[in-house]
């Protein structure tokens, strides 16, 4: 039918795209997935196990920096439309290793824009033509970026990271994502691709890499080992429940306009301080240090989870404060989280004591 919809979604097998993936799928019955994924550490099919048998997706192992393979995809499944996550996502990793960051997201991302550039307006296929005389839209390109591309913020709670803020990455992931981002930028500007780009701020929930704060907590809660914080923990993030995230790329997807930038976030500052004392307190009541038999010390004296607590050298360049104002995503598009943080952080809570127990 004319509404079939054949998508190349890239990096889905790590934590928001295995999110997004089944929740697409379910709520789009005319839509094929493509979906393409190097599986580097950070990836894993286990995360995509419920979409294994739907006819409507197709996983493909592969480098989204190898060309020739990205355009055969174009090809053969005649892609026209495309939802970008793939990215080498964490800070601590770009500290040590910034080369495959830029590899990754800056190289990557331009060799799929480009390639959709190629085929969807100047190739055999003429679907840039063709969108014109039907009066329709060109496919769109849609780039997941991060609320780090704008920097850090002072402590005045008024002030936010608004889609006019300007870039000022301090990190190589960030600064990575920003050039990601801005290649995005050129490329609706030069070629008139029809493009959408949402800078999301910090996710949490189910399949989470245990690299990242919330597994880490949770899981050396559980075990009985030191729980790790930064420097003086009082660095503030703005959480959004990963769920939220995904029905915020679903709207800019299909409603957002071209050439635009979306902001997405939560409202939900927290001081990674707040975040671990509120873990600990749910860990408390669901599942006591007296009934836990992976604990090292239970027959110590501890009560609480908090007394795990351990306070560690700071990142290097760490920001101080993240915090998103998703105005123009509310109110132009009519999005909103459904999860508050207390409803958010149960659900993940509730999957990590599954994955780790
Ligand atoms: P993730 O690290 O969990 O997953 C990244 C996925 O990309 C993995 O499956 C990995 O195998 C794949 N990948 C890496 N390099 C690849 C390559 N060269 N070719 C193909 N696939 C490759 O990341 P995530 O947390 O799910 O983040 C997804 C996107 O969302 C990223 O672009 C990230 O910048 C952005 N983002 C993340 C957050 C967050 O809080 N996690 C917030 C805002 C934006």
């Amino acid at each position: 039918t004319t509404k079939t919809k054949n998508i190349l979604l890239t990096g889905t097998a790590g934590f928001i795209g295995s999110n997004f993936v089944p929740y697409f799928l379910n709520k789009y019955p005319e839509y094929n997935l493509i979906n393409l994924d190097l599986l580097t550490y950070a990836g894993t099919l286990d995360n995509l196990k419920e979409c294994e048998n739907n006819p409507r997706y197709k996983f493909i192992k592969g480098d989204i920096c190898n060309r020739e393979l990205v355009e055969f995809i174009f090809t053969e499944y005649d892609i026209n439309g495309v939802i970008h996550f793939a990215a080498e996502s964490h800070v601590d990793n770009s500290i040590k290793n910034p080369g495959v960051f830029v590899q990754t997201n800056v190289t990557g991302t331009f060799t799929l824009i480009d390639v959709a550039y190629k085929y969807w307006m100047t190739g055999p296929n003429q679907y840039h033509s063709k969108f014109k005389t039907q009066n329709s839209t060109l496919p769109r390109f849609h780039h997941i970026s991060t609320d780090e591309v704008y920097g850090t913020l002072s402590l005045d709670p008024t002030d936010l990271f608004t889609e006019t803020t300007p870039y000022a990455p301090n990190s190589p992931y960030s600064a990575s994502k920003a050039s990601s981002d801005m290649i995005i930028r050129a490329y609706n500007e030069t070629y008139g691709m029809n493009t959408v780009i949402t800078n999301c701020s910090n996710n949490y929930g189910p399949k989470q890499h245990d690299e990242k704060l919330i597994p880490t907590i949770i899981r050396n809660a559980l075990k009985g080992n030191p729980i790790p914080i930064y420097g003086d923990g009082k660095n503030i993030r703005d959480w959004l429940y990963v769920l939220d995230h995904c029905k915020g790329i679903d709207v800019v997807y299909h409603t957002g306009k071209t050439g635009e930038t979306y902001n997405i976030g939560g409202r939900n500052e927290r001081t990674n301080l707040q975040i671990v004392n509120t873990i600990c307190e749910i860990l408390d009541k669901k599942y006591p240090i007296k009934n836990n038999s992976k604990f090292k010390t239970q027959n110590s004296t501890l009560s609480s989870y908090k007394s795990l607590i351990t306070f560690v050298e700071d990142r290097a360049g760490h920001d101080r404060r993240y915090a998103i104002d998703a105005t123009k995503l509310e109110n132009e598009l009519g999005w909103k989280a459904d999860e508050n943080f207390d409803s958010g952080i149960l659900l993940t809570i509730e999957w990590y004591l599954e994955k780790y127990n």
